[in-house]
C-alpha cells in the first residue's frame, strides 16, 4: 500500500543536472553559486541581504550571534515550534522565555509576548507556524517600545505574505530551513535575509570561522594571511546545494499555488462535516501552508488523537504532530523550570492538533482519501459522546 506523508520534497531531472554540473565544476563550496543563492533568494523576498548557512538551526544560531545575545539576555519565544527556535538562544548563553500562542492560529500572541518582557529581554522570535505570518504590525509595535529585536523563524513561510509585503522583509533577521521538508530544498540549508548590512557582516563572519577574508579574496590577493576576528562556526552551504536551491526557487510559487489548492480542498471538505476544525486564516496574510494542521474533536464528544494517528498510520496516512510545546521538554523542564501550566493554549492545542499530508506532488484524490481516512478515523474514536 502507497503511504503518503506529511511532507517530501520533489526534485526533478532538471535540479539533478543543475547539480550534476557543479559536481564537475571546480568549486564545491564557498564559490559563485552561493552568491547567487543568495542573491536569489533576496531579491524573491526583498530584501537587501542573504547569508546561506548550513541549515535553518544554524540560521537561526546566526541571527542570536548577529544581536549579539549572550548570557543574562533574554529573548521571547513561542512554545509551539521546532525546538531549534529556543535551542538558538541556549547555544549563546542566552535564557528562552515563552510566551503563548492565539488559540485560533497557534502563532506567537502579542499580549502574551508584553505580559513577559522584562529589563534582560532582547529579542522576540516569532515563528509563522503551519506557513502564516505572525501579526508583525503588533510585534513590531512591541518591539520598538521597548527598543529591542525581532526576528521571524520563517521556516515554515517561505513565499507567504502579510499585508501585501513578503516574508523575509517583515523582521530585523529572517531565518529560513531548505530541509527536505520544507518549501524547497538543499538537503540541509538555511538562510538569513536582512536589510541591515551589520548583521549580514557579522553573519558572514560568523558562518566562516570569524575569518576576515573568505578564501576567494585571499585568493584574488594570492596571499595565504587570514585572521580569526571573532569566534565562529563551519556553517557553510555547498555550491551543489545552492544549484539546487537555484534550481528549486524557480518553481516555488507554482509549488506554493498547488499547496494552496490542497489545502482549500482540506478546508472545503472540512467545512462539511464536524470532525475536525482547520487552524484559522487572517485576511490580510497569504499563507504559504507548509503544514496543514487540524484541531480535533467537535462538540459533539472528545476524540482521542492517539487512536485516531493510530488508524491515520495503519492505513497509509503519515500524519504527523507538531508540535509537543518546546516548554514541556525534559531539557527545558531541567535546565529553565519551565513545565504544564506556562502556557495554556499551547498545551490544550497540543492534546488535540493533527498535521495532515501536504506535498506538491500530492493529487486531489489523495486529498480525498485522506479526508475519507480521517472522518472514518475519527468516527471510531469519539469517546464520551454527549
Ligand atoms: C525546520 C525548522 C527549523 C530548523 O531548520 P533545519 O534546517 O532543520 O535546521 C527551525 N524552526 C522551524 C519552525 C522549523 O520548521
Amino acid at each position: 500500500m502507497s503511504f503518503l506523508p506529511y511532507g517530501k520534497q520533489y526534485v526533478h531531472a532538471e535540479d539533478i543536472e543543475a547539480v550534476v554540473a557543479v559536481l564537475q565544476s571546480d568549486r564545491l563550496t564557498s564559490g559563485p553559486v552561493v552568491t547567487q543563492f543568495e542573491k536569489a533568494v533576496a531579491a524573491y523576498v526583498g530584501a537587501r541581504n542573504a547569508v546561506a548557512v548550513a541549515n535553518g538551526t544554524a540560521a537561526l544560531h546566526a541571527a542570536m550571534h548577529a544581536l549579539r545575545i549572550g548570557p543574562g539576555d533574554e529573548v521571547i519565544v513561542p512554545p509551539m515550534t521546532f525546538a531549534a527556535t529556543a535551542n538558538c538562544v541556549v547555544f549563546q548563553g542566552g535564557t528562552p522565555v515563552f510566551a503563548d500562542v492565539e488559540p485560533s492560529t497557534l502563532l506567537l500572541d502579542p499580549e502574551r509576548v508584553e505580559e513577559r518582557i522584562s529589563s534582560r529581554t532582547k529579542a522576540i522570535v516569532a515563528v509563522d507556524y503551519a506557513g502564516q505570518p505572525c501579526d508583525y504590525e503588533a510585534l513590531r509595535t512591541i518591539a520598538d517600545r521597548h527598543g529591542i529585536a525581532l526576528v521571524a523563524d520563517a521556516c515554515h513561510s517561505l513565499g507567504a505574505t502579510y499585508r501585501g509585503e513578503k516574508v523575509g522583509t517583515l523582521a530585523d533577521l529572517n531565518v529560513f530551513s531548505f530541509h527536505a521538508v520544507k518549501h524547497i530544498t538543499t538537503g540541509e540549508g538555511g538562510m538569513v535575509t536582512t536589510h541591515d548590512d551589520t548583521y549580514a557582516k557579522r553573519m558572514r563572519l560568523f558562518r566562516n570561522h570569524g575569518i576576515t577574508a573568505d578564501f576567494q579574496q585571499r585568493e584574488k590577493g594570492s596571499s595565504w594571511y587570514y585572521e580569526i576576528i571573532e569566534m565562529g562556526y563551519n556553517y557553510r552551504l555547498t555550491d551543489f546545494q545552492c544549484a539546487l536551491g537555484m534550481s528549486q526557487l524557480r518553481k516555488l510559487d507554482d509549488w506554493l499555488a498547488k499547496r494552496r489548492r490542497i489545502a482549500s480542498l482540506y478546508d472545503e471538505q472540512l467545512a462539511h462535516r464536524d470532525i475536525a476544525q482547520p487552524l484559522e486564516t487572517h485576511a490580510d496574510a497569504l499563507h504559504a501552508y507548509h503544514i496543514y494542521v487540524v484541531r480535533l474533536a467537535g462538540d459533539n464528544g472528545t476524540v482521542d488523537r492517539t487512536s485516531v494517528f493510530a488508524a491515520l498510520r495503519q492505513d497509509g496516512i503519515g500524519v504527523n504532530v507538531h508540535y509537543i510545546p518546546v516548554h514541556l521538554h525534559p531539557f527545558y523542564r531541567r535546565m529553565f523550570g519551565t513545565g504544564p501550566g506556562l502556557c495554556p493554549v499551547a498545551e490544550e492545542a497540543y492534546e488535540r492538533i493533527l498535521t495532515l499530508p501536504i506535498f506538491v506532488t500530492m493529487t486531489e484524490v489523495d486529498v480525498h482519501k485522506v479526508f475519507a481516512t480521517l472522518a472514518a478515523a475519527v468516527e471510531s474514536c469519539i469517546v464520551g459522546r454527549m
